[in-house]
């Protein structure tokens, strides 16, 4: 288990003073003067040696996203800290909004300096009011203490933007955000080009989740080799797991990457609801990632590499457990539904195929559906994934073909219980 004294998020749960006086008491902002003193690459090289991955899903290293923006270039540069967190189960950047928001925030005005940008634009969503509220009682103190503005203590003028969205999961997606916050219709732009090229505003942009900014100031503190000395190789530093469904007690908890699912569960969680051998399946990263079943579970260590062997995702690593109890091709249905109803309908395959998998998955859960449609379905769902301008497309896909690859035989067996029950009504 992570020990106390490696945890970065020291007010995860709330139970301190999240403002600035109870920040500076657990070590928020001290010593940025000095980080931003050794220049932009210094800071930049220390967060690629920290091997720090993105935490928003996709797992990008954070430092090199950063080394892609323009050194010289008469444009301003952006960050952009995606706050959206809209991936069903995930809700870990939400803790660190509410009460440790200025971890953030200096992580912030640290990102930018490397990276250029005097301006910061925090992207929150729709739905989180308390933590829009917590996130901007932060920013007015840090502006008040002088942390953050024009002519601040650090020497870098730097402007933070608390920008609220109105409640599209597609303004997740990083594109769709620029555009949201530019004030149109959030909906994915076409790639390249890439925002550290043509991003907020047409100037060079970077788009970061709210934890991979978060962490970044721990990171310079104690150094990348204490990083990436938790975790895994390439899997490296503490992460936010946040577990919900079937366990005795869901939660949100920093701990090291790569911890085996199992003690995940169980030293935090109080383990499955009805013990360990009850476990059906989990869906590992947030929704969009394949479920795995509980065969492959026993020895599965929770980071991206482990989570890739066994064909799914770390993602947001929001674990969503389903016990015996549960109906997997429902559950399965019911997260086509939420693909379908968040498609911005831009592409055909994903306007069209999303619809389409969940109307054949709700006669599936039914067992109204004959079994030729079952490849027939993987096909749709190979058809999807890859082939449009965002990855929701994958994210619609790939909890069909995990549902298929692990549970074809209860599909089937659904299909053959409903044709025996009509076939007997019928005789
Ligand atoms: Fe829109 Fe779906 Fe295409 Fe993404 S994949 S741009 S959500 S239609």
């Amino acid at each position: 288990m992570l020990a106390d004294k490696d945890r970065i998020f020291r007010n995860l749960y709330g139970f301190h003073d999240a403002s600035l006086k109870g920040a500076l008491k657990r070590g928020a902002w001290d010593g940025t003067k000095l980080f931003i003193d050794k220049g932009h690459d210094w800071i930049i090289n220390e967060v690629k040696a920290s091997g720090l991955r993105g935490r928003g899903g996709a797992g990008f290293p954070t430092g090199l996203k950063w080394s892609f923006m323009p050194k010289a270039d008469p444009r301003p540069s952006y960050l952009v800290i995606n706050g959206d967190e809209s991936e069903p189960g995930s809700c870990k950047d939400r803790e660190i909004l509410r009460h440790d928001a200025h971890l953030l925030l200096e992580g912030a005005l640290i990102a930018s300096f490397a990276m250029r940008a005097h301006t910061c634009y925090i992207y929150l969503r729709g739905e989180y009011i308390r933590e829009r509220e917590a996130l901007q009682r932060a920013v007015d103190e840090a502006y008040e203490a002088r942390l953050i503005g024009k002519n601040n203590v650090h020497g870098w003028d730097f402007d933070v933007y608390v920008h609220h969205g109105a409640g599209a999961y597609i303004c997740g997606e990083e594109t769709a955000l620029l555009e949201s916050l530019e004030g149109k219709k959030g909906q994915p732009r076409l790639k390249p080009p890439f925002p550290a090229n043509v991003g907020l505003y047409g100037a060079p942009t970077t788009i970061n989740n709210v934890e991979s900014i978060a962490v970044v100031p721990d990171i310079l503190r104690r150094g990348p080799t204490w990083f990436s000395g938790l975790g895994k190789p390439n899997n490296t530093g503490t992460k936010l797991f946040q577990i919900s469904g079937h366990v005795e007690r869901p939660c949100v908890v920093e701990e090291e990457m790569g911890i085996p699912l199992r003690d995940l569960i169980e030293k935090h969680c109080g383990g499955v609801r009805g013990g360990w051998k009850n476990l059906l399946a989990v869906i590992p990263g947030g929704s969009s990632v394949p479920l795995v079943p509980a065969e492959l579970c026993d020895d599965l260590g929770m980071d991206f590499d482990s989570l890739q062997k066994v064909k799914s995702g770390l993602g947001t690593a929001a674990v969503i457990v389903m016990d015996k109890s549960a109906d997997p091709i429902k559950a399965i249905a019911r997260i086509s539904y939420f693909y379908k109803h968040e498609s911005c309908g831009q592409c055909t395959p994903c306007r069209e195929g999303t619809g389409w998998m969940w109307r054949v998955l709700e006669r599936m859960a039914e067992g109204h559906a004959e079994k030729h449609e079952i490849d027939l379905l993987f096909e749709v769902s190979k058809q999807v994934e890859g082939h449009t301008i965002c990855a929701l497309g994958d994210a619609a896909a790939w909890p069909v073909q995990g549902l298929i690859r692990h549970f074809r035989p209860l599909i089937e067996a659904r299909i053959d219980q409903y044709q025996r029950a009509h076939r007997d009504a019928a005789e």
